[in-house]
Parts: structure tokens; C-alpha cells; sequence
């Protein structure tokens, strides 16, 4: 275990907390005083450091520019009251970070590193974590290829950072979305279950379309056969259809969301009815001209649970019974937000004060 005598913490001179706002916090534009650093060289992590947020000079070299190998996470932390700040379900993270990395050839940090060091870096940075009810601390751990040579093999030399944003509340409006005729976000053999950077670049193509025929995101299909529901945008995707919660099936090509995996468990724990499986698009379209469509929602980390309002493919659109948060998807938000906060009981475990 390694506890905080084992990073090196240099503290700023020169806290930039006084010209911050916290009444009028944007997402991911003020970056807190301090970030953690672990540097991979020789074959081996170096000491964890906590310094103060700052550039990096790089050489244009640098082989992330190139190749793009890079992983990152996407967590937050919750202010309770003047002692605690809490972290939700962040073991998680750091299990889907490693993996990440594994698919993407890269070493990884040890558990203790990732945990300690976010934590630690935390109760430096207290006083970023916002006060305001629904603003939170975003968490960004980001591992990115380090080497200084133009050759199209894994680096050899990482740097695993972690940097924290005061965000402000995130009000997800209901949205509407189109399936996308000539793309796809991954395949079977991808790196689609990958938090990998170059996932999110080569969906922006398709979102700029999608968003140029009015619609808010893309629902993303399969790469074999287009016809079975994969995500949305960048979250899990969960219909509400004759009483069912239904998802798709992880298999490979969609990222396990830390939220997905707590609205399926949240369900079953309320008996609700669960299936995991494939989803064709073509059921979606009928069980919405059906009528049985209830709810049909987004669910990541930044929005929770995220409201659908229509559904786009192939010449039909179809809008679910309801097109704000349904007594499901509202249950959901309140449930885990009330964990998240401790203003509800956490029957699973899943906050670390
Ligand atoms: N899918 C994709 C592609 C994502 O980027 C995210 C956000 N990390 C999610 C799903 C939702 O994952 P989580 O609930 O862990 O935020």
C-alpha cells in the first residue's frame, strides 16, 4: 500500500482558486492547481509526483502526436460537506483503464498509484472540489506515449497524469438522434471497448453530420451487419420497451460504462425486468409505431441519465412514450445522483468518502 509519504507533493506558491467563478463553471475549462505525474522509463513506473498544474514542453517528435497511443478516464468527485468529498465507483475506472491499456499495448500503473494518487491529489486540491449543489470535480486520467522517435511501434517511454476540472451542473435537454448510413464507431477486433483517444476523433466526423441534419447525436450500429444498436454519442444506450430495461450486450465494441453497470444493477436490486442482448435497430422503429416504446435513454458519467426524444434511421423516426426522463430513467437519476452525494443509502458499496 502506498500511502502519501510515497508522492512526491510540490505544492504551488500560487493558487489560482481566487480568479475562479464557481457560479458560472463551464466543463472542462479551469483546471485545478495541481496534477499528479508518473513517468514510465527503463521498463519501469517512477515515483508518483503531485506538482503544480502546468505546461509540458515536448518535442515535436513525440510519439502520442504520431500514433496515438493514449487512454484516459472520465470520473468525478462530489462535495458532501466541509469534511467529505466523495468518489464514486472509481476501482472501476482504474479496472477499465488497465484494460484500455492492455488493448492498446501500453503499461499501466499499479492499483495503489492510481487510487492513492487520485485521492491524494484531491485533498490537495480541496478546495476545487465546487460547493454547489450539482457542480462537481471532473477527474481526468490520461496515459499517453512518451518516446522521442518517428517509429510505428509501442513506446517505451508513458506519462500517466491525472487532472482535475471544477465543472459546472450538467443539464442534459432530451435529445435526438440519427443512426449513421456510412460510419461506424467500432468493430468486432476494435478498439471500441477501449476508452482510446482515437475512438472520440473518429466519431467527430460522424456527430458533425449528424448535428447538420438537426439531430443532437449519433446512434451508433454495428460494423457487420448495421442493424444493431451499439451506443449513443459517448454513452450506453437503455430502452425502456413493455416494462423492460433493455441494453445491448457487451461485446467487444461498446465501452462498459461505470454507469451503464450501476443502472443494470440498480434494476435487478428493484426487480425490474433486464435484458442484455442485441438490440436490431428495426425492433427499436416497431416497438416505438407499437406504441411500447416508453423510454429510451443515455447513461455516462457527465449527464447520468440522459433523456431520448427521437429516434432517426433510415427514413423513419419514431419518439419514445416519453421524451423527458420517464418514471425509469428519473428513478435511476435520482438513485444514483443521491448515492453519489450520500443523500441516499448506498446498498452496493459504491462511494469512497
Ligand atoms: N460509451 C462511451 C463511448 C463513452 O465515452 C462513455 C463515457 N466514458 C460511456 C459510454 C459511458 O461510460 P461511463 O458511464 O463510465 O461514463
Amino acid at each position: 500500500m502506498i500511502t502519501d509519504t510515497a508522492f512526491d507533493i510540490q505544492k504551488t506558491s500560487q493558487s489560482r482558486l481566487d480568479q475562479v467563478d464557481f457560479d458560472n463553471l463551464g466543463f472542462g475549462n479551469v483546471f485545478s492547481d495541481h496534477m499528479l505525474e508518473v513517468e514510465y522509463t527503463g521498463g519501469e513506473w517512477k515515483q508518483p509526483t503531485i506538482k503544480p498544474y502546468g505546461n509540458i514542453e515536448v518535442p515535436p517528435a513525440l510519439h502520442v502526436f504520431h500514433y496515438g497511443q493514449s487512454v484516459f478516464e472520465g470520473a468525478k468527485a462530489y462535495h458532501v460537506d466541509n469534511e467529505t468529498v466523495n468518489l464514486f465507483r472509481i476501482e472501476k475506472n482504474y479496472e477499465r483503464m488497465a484494460r484500455s491499456c492492455e488493448r492498446i499495448c501500453m503499461p499501466f500503473v499499479d492499483r495503489d498509484v492510481f487510487m492513492e494518487g487520485i485521492k491524494t491529489l484531491i485533498n490537495v486540491d480541496s478546495g476545487w472540489v465546487p460547493r454547489k449543489e450539482g457542480n462537481v470535480l471532473y477527474i481526468r486520467p490520461f496515459l499517453s506515449a512518451f518516446d522521442t522517435v518517428i517509429a510505428a511501434n509501442p513506446s517505451e517511454t508513458y506519462r500517466f497524469y491525472v487532472i482535475t476540472s471544477p465543472v459546472g451542473a450538467y443539464y442534459s435537454k432530451s435529445v435526438k438522434l440519427t443512426t449513421a448510413e456510412k460510419y461506424i464507431r467500432a468493430a468486432k477486433g476494435g478498439v471500441g471497448a477501449a476508452k482510446f483517444a482515437g475512438n472520440y476523433a473518429g466519431s467527430f466526423l460522424p456527430a458533425r453530420k449528424a448535428q447538420e441534419q438537426g439531430f443532437d447525436q449519433v446512434l451508433w450500429l454495428d460494423a457487420f451487419e448495421h442493424q444493431y444498436v451499439e451506443e449513443v454519442g459517448t454513452m450506453n444506450i437503455f430502452f425502456v420497451i413493455d416494462g423492460v430495461l433493455v441494453t445491448p450486450k457487451l461485446q467487444g465494441t461498446i465501452l462498459p460504462g461505470v454507469t451503464r453497470d450501476s443502472v443494470i444493477q440498480l434494476a435487478k436490486k428493484w426487480d425490474m425486468p433486464v435484458e442484455e442482448r442485441r438490440i436490431n435497430i428495426e425492433e427499436v422503429i416497431e416497438a416505438g409505431q407499437a406504441g411500447v416504446l416508453e423510454e429510451a435513454f443515455g447513461a455516462g458519467t457527465a449527464a447520468v441519465i440522459s433523456p431520448i426524444r427521437e429516434i432517426h434511421h433510415d427514413g423513419s423516426s419514431v419518439t419514445p412514450q416519453e421524451t423527458e426522463r420517464g418514471e425509469v430513467g428519473q428513478k435511476l437519476y435520482d438513485t444514483i445522483t443521491g448515492i453519489q452525494r450520500s443523500a441516499i443509502e448506498d446498498p452496493f458499496d459504491w462511494v469512497h468518502p
